[in-house]
């Protein structure tokens, strides 16, 4: 396919074995009222990891990729992202969320701006970027993600397959240093699943920092360095993929295994 997805902020060389940490998380703890939804998160996440988060339905992985970008807030705990503290109450103001890139399931495109003007708005109002060269930036990605004939159409008139991959471009125009995937194919039919995971694998060889909700396996084998089970708001597993799939530690992830291998 296509050559690997690149970044400009991955050209930014790093002192030999001091990859920075990303995304510090400690103590996390969230409720929606009595509800304990996230129990004592800790997780650090480095520059450059690919890490997919799995778990049943319910166990809280959304909830834990929104607070990282504060769609969510926590009533507890320390969330750092690019060494920038996220400041619980002061949600969405912290300029350092410009660098983290959300890829939802249902792709969440404006639905009444063009494919172009999807890639363009962020990058022009946030990043400041003047037209001619956000339209440039929008071309570029839409190219990578095989979306650059489609510049003129309206989410609606797009295959959910399609619609997300624009959402991926649309992502990366704002050239994230981290970009967050909560389930991106989990609302596609499945024979757009591959088209999509095809993106998602070239963007995984750019290097950009990936951490992804999805329960395709064959992804997590493919891309990831390590995969995180949740369960009941707890991580309870943090393992290399093969060893996860093969050897799982927990009986609650060995259940889930079961029932997603079958
Ligand atoms: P997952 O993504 O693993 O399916 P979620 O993070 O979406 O899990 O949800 C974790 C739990 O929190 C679920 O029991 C869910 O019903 C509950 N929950 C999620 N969002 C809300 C909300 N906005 N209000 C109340 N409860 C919520
Ligand atoms: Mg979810």
């Amino acid at each position: 396919m296509n050559a690997p997805i690149q970044s400009r902020y991955l050209q930014d060389t790093l002192p030999a074995g001091d990859v920075p940490v990303v995304i510090d998380i400690q103590g996390l703890n969230k409720w929606y009222g009595d509800y304990h939804a996230l129990r004592d998160i800790n997780l650090r996440v480095r520059q450059g990891d690919r890490i997919v988060l799995c778990g049943p339905s319910g166990s809280g992985k959304s909830s834990l990729i929104r607070c990282i970008n504060q769609l969510e807030t926590a009533q507890h705990g320390h969330i750092e992202i690019l060494g920038a503290n996220i400041v619980q109450t002061a949600p969405k103001a912290a300029p350092v969320l410009q660098d983290v890139g959300m890829v939802f399931q249902h792709f969440n495109l404006f639905p009444h701006l063009t494919v172009l003007d999807n890639c363009t708005l962020a990058p022009m109002s946030v990043r400041g970027l003047r037209r001619q060269g956000a339209q440039e930036r929008a071309c570029h990605f839409l190219d990578k993600v095989g979306m650059r004939a489609h510049l003129c159409k309206y989410p609606a008139q797009l295959s959910g397959g399609q619609q997300q991959r624009v959402a991926i471009a649309r992502a990366l125009c704002m050239e994230p240093k981290i970009i967050l995937f909560d389930e991106p194919t989990a609302a596609l039919d499945p024979e757009m699943v591959k088209e999509v995971l095809d993106v998602m694998v070239q963007l995984a060889e750019s290097g950009v920092t990936m951490l992804c909700v999805t329960h395709e396996m064959g992804f997590a084998r493919q891309v990831a360095e390590r995969v995180l089970f949740m369960d009941e708001g707890s991580i309870v597993e943090d393992n290399e993929p093969e060893l996860f799939f093969t050897l799982p530690r927990s009986d609650r992830a060995r259940a889930f295994l079961q029932q997603i291998l079958v």
